[in-house]
């Protein structure tokens, strides 16, 4: 279980409380207006954003003091999630060993992600030769390798098509439960929630929220998130 226990978050002048747990296993939305502190929440997890107060539990140990390498987390931005000089293969080798120095078997276990995303034969393209729907592949290839309990996504497939962001949204899905990870996604999409995540957290007015059950809080959303949705 992730357990965030009286936390406040802060990033310059922005401030968001949060007192929430999320089981293991759980695929879990994260949604509210922009700006509200989507992303901030998320960092503040994966241990780039500063917690003056408060816990933040995994498992029930305390993760505030490691480092974000050192915590149990894989996670996807929005953008830059693989290095332009590196191909496929090696941006994937770099979840499993950064000096990227892997032996046969490491290899082996490469090749498989890459073809469990569908992307066999494609390790040695760099970004540049590959699709977005493709580069997307190759990050979440890296978290699939990973294997980390917690997988966090900001936003990374609202540059691709409907389809497409639809297909990874699944795939994510599917490796998740496969690797009984527990899923925080990001999304400014309902539909999204609706189709990946049985809960959502609420991020609005300087307060994380939740998780609710998705539907129950789309089909009766509060004031803030009526507003939001429109
Ligand atoms: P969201 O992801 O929900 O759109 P963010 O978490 O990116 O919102 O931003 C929340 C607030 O924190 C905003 O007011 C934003 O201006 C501020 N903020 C974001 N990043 C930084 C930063 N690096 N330094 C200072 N303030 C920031
Ligand atoms: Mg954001």
């Amino acid at each position: 279980m992730l357990r965030l226990e009286d936390v406040t978050i802060r990033q310059g002048d922005f401030t968001l409380h949060a007192a929430l747990s999320v089981p293991a296993g759980a695929h879990v939305a994260v949604i509210g207006p922009s700006g509200a502190g989507k992303s901030t929440f998320l960092g503040a997890v994966a241990g780039f954003v500063p917690v003056p107060s408060g816990r933040i539990e995994w498992d029930g140990v305390d993760l505030s003091a490691r480092s974000p390498s050192r915590r149990p987390i894989s996670i996807l931005f929005q953008d830059n999630n693989l290095f332009p000089h590196l191909t496929a293969f090696q941006n994937i080798a770099l979840g499993l060993k950064p000096s990227l120095r892997v032996n046969a078997a490491e290899q082996h276990q490469i090749e498989a992600a890459l073809a469990r995303v569908g992307l066999s034969g494609f390790g040695g393209r760099k970004p540049a030769e590959l699709s977005g729907g493709q580069q997307s592949r190759v990050a979440l290839a890296r978290v699939l390798l990973r294997a980390r309990p917690l997988v966090l996504l900001d936003e990374p497939f609202s540059a691709l098509g409907p389809a497409m962001k639809s297909e990874m949204l699944h795939l994510v899905r599917d490796i998740c439960a496969q690797t009984n990870a527990t899923l925080l996604m990001v999304t400014h999409d309902v539909n999204d929630a609706r189709a990946i995540a049985d809960s959502t957290i609420l991020v609005a007015q300087g307060q994380a929220t939740g998780p609710f059950p998705t539907a129950e809080l789309l089909d009766n959303p509060p004031p803030v998130l009526r507003e939001y949705l429109g």
